[in-house]
């Protein structure tokens, strides 16, 4: 089976994984910590991130170092993976869901603006959401198939209503955004290693980040808020740090990132090529002035023209390739649905016709072409 989005473990994971069981390194405390820490923040322009047990966790834990609290509403795109709202509704606030632009299906800085202009008031030090009465704590942009939102327009309206943002760059690993890190664009950026991902650590996630006081807090929240060794805590802590057995398979899989990023690119254009002016066809998004780290690869199939997704994922499974449709958006989601909302009428364009297409780092070109032959044939 040609699988979607597998991990891509070696000689060096396994290498690195020994040195924890000789070591007797398996725990939270470790040096593969550290350099994963070191590693993953300066790629992207920092000094030391706070690796965690999950993406989830890191988002959680971010949102709560930058001061949001039970009863709070925090700002994501509805299109996004359901972690995002989670995180948030784990600190017990309540996402507030907005549309993504068409560009490149992340939040949309207008409807940001508009939203914020419209549907709040200030008191004092404290935006407030006029018709819940809830105050408004913090923006989450969501960073959607590795590709940065438009974050010099989302930081200068975050600044003008004085709200901190928290960037879910799950998947953008190794991007920069118009020549700046992405750990300069965002008070806290949270990365997933979760399977799935383009670097997996089996499971974890990190936070990096400009604001270095939310980022020092976060590390302290993530270790149970301890104070001493003799069993002090200063506030209700979380045990949400990532082992050194996490670590050492991140450690790898860092150094093997570059090849990881070209590969993923290589399955992007080679889809691209393939099905670019198709009838009933549109290739994903991608803005000419953005970097992608191209997490996903799939298309957007017109349902007039082409057959519906489900069966197009039958007729692909027969032929031992696995494809899926892609996120349901968080208004669609049981948890959510009640959540408040801008109009979503990008996010309702598109959603229901993404397919995403097998794109492993490790896909040989005899199952990518395999692929865009069996694709081929069940499009119409
Ligand atoms: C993968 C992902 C997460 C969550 O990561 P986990 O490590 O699975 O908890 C959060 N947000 C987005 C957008 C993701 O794609």
């Amino acid at each position: 089976m040609i699988l979607l989005s597998i991990p891509n473990i070696g000689e060096t994971e396994e290498a690195y994984l020994r040195e924890c069981v000789r070591t007797n390194f398996v725990s939270s405390v470790g040096p593969f910590v550290d350099r994963f820490e070191i590693g993953v923040a300066s790629l992207h322009g920092g000094t030391k991130g706070v690796a965690t047990s999950a993406g989830t966790t890191a988002l959680h834990v971010g949102l709560v170092a930058l001061g949001v609290q039970p009863g709070d509403m925090v700002i994501c795109p509805s299109f996004t993976f359901v972690a995002t709202a989670n995180a948030i509704a784990h600190q017990h606030a309540v996402p507030w869901l907005m549309d993504v632009n068409s560009g490149c299906w992340t939040l949309d800085p207008d409807v940001l603006e508009a939203e914020l202009k419209t549907k709040t008031r200030r008191n004092g030090q404290t935006l407030v959401h006029m018709e819940s009465g809830r105050k408004v704590a913090a923006i989450v942009p969501v960073y959607t198939l590795g590709t940065p939102a438009s974050m010099e327009r989302i930081s200068a309206i975050a600044a003008e209503f004085q709200l901190p943002i928290l960037a879910d760059a799950a998947a953008a690993i190794g991007v920069t955004y118009k020549g700046q890190t992405l750990n300069d664009l965002a008070d806290l950026t949270s990365f997933s290693f979760n399977g799935n991902k383009t670097i997996t650590t089996g499971g974890g996630g990190m936070l990096i980040g400009k604001n270095a006081e939310a980022l020092a807090l976060a590390r302290h929240l993530s270790t149970t808020a301890r104070t001493s060794p003799d069993y002090d805590y200063d506030r209700v802590g979380y045990n949400y740090r990532m082992t050194n057995i996490q670590a050492a398979i991140g450690c790898a899989q860092l150094e093997r990132l570059p090849s990881f990023l070209m590969r993923k690119r290589q399955v992007r254009d080679r889809y691209n090529d393939a099905f670019r002016n198709r009838r009933g066809i549109t290739l994903f998004p991608q803005p000419q002035d953005l970097e992608s780290a191209c997490w996903f690869s799939g298309l957007v199939l017109d349902p007039v023209v082409q057959p519906p997704i489900k069966d197009i994922c039958v007729a692909l499974k027969a032929d031992g390739i696995e494809a899926r449709s892609f996120w349901k958006p968080l208004h669609e989601q049981k948890p959510y649905q009640h959540c408040p909302r801008s109009d979503l009428t990008v996010t309702e364009s598109f959603w229901r016709n993404v397919i995403t297409l097998p794109c492993s780092t490790m896909i040989t070109d005899a199952e990518l072409e395999k692929t865009v032959e069996a694709v081929d044939r069940i499009l119409v």
